[in-house]
């Protein structure tokens, strides 16, 4: 066997009013999870289920116990929002049962991946670019230590996922540009990917085909419902690439980032990935697919769309980063199952190197 490729989800592509309707028509008791902002523009408030209007950016473990001990168990999680919500929606479906252990120490043994009775989850992404509604797998942080731990089951892929356009359109031109790039980021990593294989690296490439022509576009016409319905799925084919390879470098340099620096998940992976790209290119498999994915000529081509899409923001000056804590992000940089799923498993010495030609 070459290859296996597997995501057991039900996708479906709903409009708003449709959306509401599944809400109020499920039979039982379901817990929200959505911020307020998204509850109150979409008027999804519809009333009969529990309501968790946090507002969640890269849910931690203090606020997983918060809502643990804070709910009744449901019997169907629906998270709508970004990627930490649906990351959210996940640790509470697996965690559950386990609620009066501590949540750290359950993230270290993973007693978790024992879980019979996990609640179902349906995932309705509100930006396009985690892709947390194809995958199995959840980041919950851990800010008092610098640590981050990936909740990773095969019972965790949402049992349903509706991508529903109009949500997407609140987003404003930062985040739009970030999720896109978080987006992109997933398709090319998953491209260069140790574990890729001929019908990921097709996702792959076609969500790179897309994003190249429709993130430029959006990002001049925020409000345009084709173009935000183009970039959901750009981002929804990067995440049937990356559910069955994973990311790479880019995304493993990352994580200090953010962690350190609080910059922006998709911004912090898009920073190394014309560097990684270059590097890695020795490697990459059907290169004039990937060429022509790009509608490149050579890797110039995308150096500049990368530069023009971000207005040259993507480098760590840009974000605050001073030069002299590059030794630090080095030692937080290599997250086993990312590093070493990359092509070329870069040392510390490498990583330095990439780190200080994005510096500015
Ligand atoms: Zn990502």
């Amino acid at each position: 066997m070459d290859w296996v490729y597997n995501v057991p989800i039900k996708f479906y592509e709903y409009d708003l009013n449709e959306l509401k309707y599944k809400l109020t028509d499920f039979d039982g008791n379901i817990l929200l999870i959505a911020s307020k902002r998204v509850i109150n523009t979409f008027d999804l408030d519809v009333g009969g289920f529990q309501v968790l209007d946090e507002s969640i950016t890269n849910p931690d473990v203090h606020l997983v116990r918060e809502i643990l001990d804070g709910i009744d168990k449901p019997d169907l999680i629906v998270a709508i929002g970004g990627g930490s919500s649906i990351d959210l929606g996940k640790a509470i479906s697996a965690l559950y049962e386990y609620k009066d252990e501590d949540v750290l120490d359950l993230l270290k043994n993973k007693d978790y991946l024992e879980n019979g009775d996990s609640i179902p989850l349906v995932a309705v992404p509100t930006t396009a670019g985690t892709g947390s509604e194809c995958t199995k797998w959840a980041t919950i942080w851990d800010f008092d230590n610098n640590k981050k731990y990936s909740i990773d089951a095969d019972y965790l892929y949402p049992k349903e996922s509706w991508l529903v356009p109009e949500l997407t359109v609140t987003m404003d031109e930062k985040m739009t540009l970030a999720t896109g790039l978080d987006a992109l980021a997933h398709a090319m990593e998953s491209y260069w990917s140790v574990p890729s294989n001929s019908y990921t690296r097709v996702l792959a490439r076609d969500s790179i085909r897309i994003i190249r022509e429709y993130l430029p576009l959006v990002l001049n016409d925020l409000d345009n419902l084709e173009y935000r319905q183009k970039m959901l799925m750009g981002s929804f084919f990067a995440g049937l690439a990356f559910s069955n390879t994973r990311t790479t470098a880019c995304h493993s340099i990352s994580y200090p980032l953010t962690m350190m620096f609080g910059i922006n998940h998709g911004f912090a992976a898009a920073i190394t990935l014309f560097e990684v790209l270059s590097r890695n290119w020795d490697y990459l498999k059907e290169k004039d697919l990937f060429l022509d994915a790009w509608d490149a000529n050579d890797l110039d081509d995308i150096k500049n769309w990368l530069e023009e899409v971000s207005s040259g923001s993507l480098n760590l000056a840009n974000f605050g980063v001073k030069k002299e804590k590059i030794p630090d992000i080095v030692k937080l940089a290599t997250t086993g199952g990312r590093m070493d799923n990359n092509p070329i498993i870069f040392d510390e010495e490498e990583i330095y190197d990439i780190l200080n030609s994005v510096y500015y």
